[in-house]
């Protein structure tokens, strides 16, 4: 782990926009990259708030949860920065939350070669696995194990159980 010198919360710092329960928390755990990262976001995006959490989430319309240090965080970071960029906001049907995990890494990509963060595709494909694993169990149909599909209303709906032609 590379030291790098914590700097001053002067006025004019942006440093100063990231609270104060999270500046300390990034001193404790040494995540100096992750922590300089977010500098950089907050001074290009002033309008986002930033809060610590258990893990890396997104609320909209701008709030990013920064969750514990790990490998990837920075890459985390700007996958939840990502679903704030693209106005990602709520969604009736579960394959809809897949089509955004997976523009939000697009994203995540485009800002990861700005940021100079590190891609690391396994974890992308892996984080999207998750949801089209998610989705997979969700259709699955509990009576007859046939794929099921989802109206907007967010009812799921068997072909053959609820005799479709
Ligand atoms: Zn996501
Ligand atoms: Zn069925």
């Amino acid at each position: 782990m590379k030291f790098r010198q914590i700097p001053p919360k002067t006025p004019n710092n942006p440093a100063n926009a990231v609270m104060d329960n999270e500046y300390q928390a990034f001193e404790m755990t040494g995540a100096s990259d992750l922590r300089d990262l977010i500098i950089k976001i907050k001074a290009d995006y002033p309008n986002f708030t930033f809060k610590t959490g258990r893990k890396f989430a997104f609320r909209y319309p701008k709030t990013i949860t920064i969750g514990p240090s790990e490998p990837f965080d920075s890459l985390l970071l700007l996958h939840e920065v990502s679903h704030a960029l693209l106005g990602h906001r709520d969604y009736s049907r579960d394959i809809d939350r897949v089509k955004m995990e997976s523009e939000a890494w697009e994203k995540a990509k485009e800002l990861a070669n700005h940021y100079g963060v590190e891609i690391d595709e396994n974890l992308v494909q892996d984080e999207l696995d998750t949801y089209r694993e998610w989705l997979h169990q969700k259709s699955r149909c509990p009576k007859c194990g046939l794929t099921r599909f989802q109206t907007p209303d967010s009812k799921y709906h068997c072909p053959r159980c609820e005799n479709f032609a």
